[in-house]
């Protein structure tokens, strides 16, 4: 039943192969080549205008392919279809004012109307998947709160319930700790470190901040309009800091104190 395409469990979760992009004359990503295997914890980062963002826009296929291509699930994102596997959060689309009249159960719940339309009644298993990923984001005490009365880390928190609910495998994260405090930063990379081992869920995280995500991902990799380096987030701190400067235009010192 499941030999159709696209269900070859063994194929690296997401595969970027000499990816080029250009807005009218400015080449933005010049032979971006990647995967990401099943399980990893990967952490993309890059400088302000690095290539990040248009790099994600073209793996959730809301930009058109130039040249190159990009697999998901080991099928070719033209042909792919099970956009239900994956998820994504972006810091830029989430922010309700205080007073906002919505509950922390009710933003959750929201994760799952687009699978079984609104105004349809939540069985009692969608009530438990509902329960369990505010309870995966360490968010239980406030399943009743008001979400508008929440500092930006715990609506942060939330809006990953709300993805993880529809239960994704692959979960990608744009810029997540932005809004959050310093002091919940490290919490934060916590809940999805334990996300990433014990719910099995493969993560994607884009940042400028190459400072805190080191100690907490499997995979590092550097984009300045190419991936300046993929792999284990130790060995690149034992690169010079001349050479790590290479891919950054300026110094690792620099980096890691920027915030
Ligand atoms: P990042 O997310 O790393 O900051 P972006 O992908 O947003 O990088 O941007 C990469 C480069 O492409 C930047 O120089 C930016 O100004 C340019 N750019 C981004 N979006 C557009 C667009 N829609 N039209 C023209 N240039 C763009």
């Amino acid at each position: 039943k499941n030999g159709g395409i696209g269900m070859d469990s063994t194929a690296p979760v997401l595969s970027v192969n000499q990816l080029d992009y250009k807005y009218e004359q400015q080449n933005v990503l010049e032979g971006v080549t990647f995967s990401i295997q099943k399980g990893s914890f990967a952490g993309l980062v890059g400088p302000n205008g690095s290539g990040k963002t248009t790099l994600i826009q073209l793996i959730l296929g809301l930009l058109r392919l130039q040249e190159g291509n990009i697999e998901l699930f080991g099928t070719p994102i033209q042909k792919f279809k099970n956009w239900n596997k994956i998820s994504f959060v972006s810091q830029k689309a989430n922010t309700f004012n205080r007073g906002f009249p919505a509950t922390v159960y009710e933003v959750v719940a929201m994760g799952l109307t687009g699978n079984i339309g609104y105004f349809r009644f939540f069985n009692r298993l969608h009530k438990k998947q509902i329960y369990q990923a505010i309870e995966n984001v360490g968010m239980s005490d406030y399943v009743h709160r008001n979400i508008g009365d929440l500092s930006g880390g715990q609506q942060q928190r939330v809006f990953i319930a709300r993805s993880l609910v529809s239960q994704p495998e692959l979960l990608i994260l744009d810029e997540p700790t932005v809004g959050v405090d310093t002091e919940n930063v490290e919490r934060f990379y916590k809940m999805l470190a334990r996300l990433n081992k014990q719910e099995g869920i493969t993560l994607l995280l884009v940042s400028h901040d190459i400072g805190t995500i080191t100690s907490y991902v499997t995979d590092l990799l550097c984009l300045n309009k190419t991936i300046h380096y993929h792999g284990n987030p130790s060995e690149f701190y034992q690169k010079s800091d001349e050479e790590i400067s290479k891919f950054y235009g300026h110094s690792m010192h620099a980096i890691s104190h920027d915030h």
